[in-house]
């Protein structure tokens, strides 16, 4: 469709593989290993094939800061109702007043609530990131716990459960202008009615960021924040399947602040690519299908879970409500990074994680972290849980025995032969 006779460098024809085939075969590359690995890290997933392609659609080329009618540039014919499908999807699917679907990400949609709502200096509580919280939710070395006077709260010693005392102390203490609630590594149902209980008597906004669930709970297969944080924040690409991406969801009341503050306060033009995918993502989430989908990431974590318990794994709280399994490798005596990059080898894709009241350090913790998307979204159930648990036990044990390693590995591709990865391509 370009104008023959032109370099690529001015806007000729520019096929990938023949323009630049030092970075189109390392995406090859990645495709295969997304294809033949079992990928257990709990945010990512396959976002489905409708949605990659409006990802790499001309939205990427169209600018449109401002909102629907009122635009900082002309041409938004098409754009402007894209972005109002997405936030109709959005408010439809969750049952809230307002959607904007602008943050680039999770990290900036989280940005986006501080900047709405609070002064450098502000006092904010946020759960801590030893205990499951997110770097957004006020940790030291971000910019939210470094602008605000950031709190934090963590889980009980005994059970590693939400520790609501402490919650509501500090609340009290502190009366902070936002409480955030929700995680990144905790295998519990989020109990928003309790946080917004303690939000309420503190006078504070309460903020559910729900990066990690914001697809169980359009499924369905978690409780819904909705009527109990005045704020919702999430990104749009883990349990959810969309692109890239972030949205924050709120009540009338805070409709003005949120987009004040997401533009012009945080950032120029939409990634509109990212609008149309959130849009598709919102409308798939929405079928009785992804009700289905949902669940069976729930049941799955579950199977995982009891197969690692079968297999002598301590578990953090013992179980899973959710997508994640949190597994403390100390009575194995294999620190959580040795044992996550000898799964790696034998094709099994997860992350090393801080279990709550960790002895290690952050950069080499006693825990892994796993969960079951990405692996639901290629079909795979209970039966398949099983084989990848006891797959992961083996591996653990043997840590150093790269035979068996390499063994496992092609056992694993043999099983990812038999269910294909939505959205990932395959050279025949
Ligand atoms: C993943 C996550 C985020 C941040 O999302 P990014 O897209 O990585 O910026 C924020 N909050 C929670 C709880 C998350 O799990």
């Amino acid at each position: 469709m370009s104008k023959p006779g032109l370099h690529p460098a001015q806007g000729g024809p520019a096929d990938g593989a023949s323009v630049d085939p030092e970075i189109f075969q390392l995406i090859r590359a990645e495709e295969r290993r997304q294809h033949e690995k079992l990928r257990l890290i709990p945010s990512e997933n396959y976002a489905t094939q409708a949605v990659m392609q409006a990802c790499g659609s001309v939205l990427n080329n169209k600018y449109s800061e401002g909102y629907a009618g009122k635009r900082y540039y002309e041409g938004q014919q098409e754009i402007d109702k894209i972005e109002t499908l997405a936030i109709e999807r959005l408010k439809s699917l969750f049952g809230v007043d307002h959607a904007n679907v602008q943050p680039y990400s999770g990290s900036p949609a989280n940005l986006g609530v501080y900047f709405a709502f609070c002064k450098p200096g502000d006092p904010v509580l946020g759960m801590g990131l030893p205990s499951g919280g997110h770097l957004t939710h006020g940790w030291k070395v971000s910019i939210s716990g470094s602008y605000f006077n950031a709190l934090q709260y963590g889980v009980r010693k005994e059970d590693h459960r939400i520790d609501f005392d402490e919650v509501a102390r500090l609340a009290r203490e502190h009366r902070p202008k936002l409480l955030f609630c929700g995680a990144t590594a905790y295998p519990r149902v989020i109990d928003f009615p309790k946080f917004a209980e303690i939000a309420k008597e503190v006078g504070a906004i309460l903020v559910a960021d729900i990066a990690h669930i914001s697809g169980l709970v359009a499924g369905g297969a978690h409780p819904s924040p909705v009527g109990f944080a005045e704020v919702i924040s999430s990104t749009t690409h883990k349990t959810l399947r969309g692109p890239r991406g972030g949205m924050i969801l709120c009540n009338r009341e805070h409709q003005k602040a949120i987009d004040k503050s997401v533009f012009p306060g945080l950032q120029g033009g939409p990634h509109n690519g990212t609008t149309a995918g959130i849009a598709i993502a919102a409308k798939l989430a929405a079928t009785d299908e992804f009700k289905a989908y949902a669940h069976a990431i729930v049941d799955n974590a579950r199977a995982l879970a009891e197969t690692l318990l079968g297999r002598g794994f301590s578990l953090v709280t013992g179980g899973t409500d959710n997508h994640l399994v949190l597994c403390d490798l100390t009575p194995q005596k294999v620190p959580g990074k040795v044992a996550a990059r000898a799964l790696d080898r034998a094709g099994i894709v997860m992350n090393y994680n801080s279990v709550p009241f960790d002895t290690r350090k952050p950069f080499d913790p006693s825990g892994i972290r796993l969960g079951t998307p990405a692996l639901t979204s290629r079909g795979m159930g209970p039966a398949e849980m099983k084989r990848v648990g006891d797959w992961i036990a083996d591996v653990v044990e043997h840590v150093e025995d790269d035979a068996r390693l390499d063994r496992i590995a092609g056992e694993v591709r043999s099983l990812c032969d038999d269910f294909p990865a939505p959205g990932v391509p395959l050279e025949s």
